[in-house]
């Protein structure tokens, strides 16, 4: 998507450890009009899916996913990364390890909310070597739901997460792929 990857070179920072910052528009401050535009080309991609649920992580999936649930017309369900008194105590759970802060964590999400009729689209911001994904399509698994695939904002084609995620056979659309960001020269596939 054009206006994603014009906006990445304008203002993403490649940082070490293979992390781009895209705190102005993505991260932290949200450009919700591009995030509009993100969710309507995630409905072009996936509108013959019938999707019913939109299911991301937080924190930073939650924006993206709003955005392109107003397209699907369905909800959004994001799963907790900490387990807070008011969560049921029926969830479905699934471990993941973070890129970002090397460290694991389990995501959650309350029986209520998905369910076997289910079909859902997992939606998240970056995409590195899966491990968030692996976490969500666990819970999706575990729901007896549907998973029509996922869309991501970012992927970082040259981590594995991608690779392996359409090889084990899920529909995997990213709005700008990576190939390489060495020397802090952002190149796309
Ligand atoms: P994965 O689970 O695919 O290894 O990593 C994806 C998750 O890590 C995303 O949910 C995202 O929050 C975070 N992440 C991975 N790489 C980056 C990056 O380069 N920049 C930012 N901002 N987040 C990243």
């Amino acid at each position: 998507m054009q206006a994603l990857k014009e906006r990445i070179l304008r203002d993403g920072v490649v940082k070490p450890g293979n992390v781009l910052k895209v705190d102005s528009f993505l991260n932290h401050q949200m450009d919700v009009m591009l995030f509009d535009e993100m969710g309507a080309e995630f409905y072009r991609r996936f509108a013959q899916e019938n999707i019913t649920k939109i299911l991301t992580v937080e924190a930073s999936g939650i924006g993206i996913a709003c955005m392109a649930a107003r397209h699907f017309g369905v909800p959004v369900v994001f799963a907790k990364k900490t387990q807070t008194s008011n969560l049921d105590p029926e969830v479905y759970e699934a471990p993941v390890h973070s890129f970002t802060h090397n460290k694991d964590y389990k995501v959650r999400v309350s029986k209520k909310y998905l369910s076997a009729e289910d079909r859902v689209l997992l939606i998240d911001d970056f995409l590195a070597n899966g491990e968030a994904l692996r976490g969500l399509s666990s819970i999706v698994e575990q729901a007896g739901a549907t998973l029509c695939g996922a869309g991501i904002a970012v992927e970082k084609g040259f981590q594995d997460g991608g690779k392996q995620l359409r090889e084990s056979g899920m529909r995997v659309e990213s709005l700008a792929i990576i190939e390489s960001m060495d020397d802090n020269k952002i190149v796309f596939a």
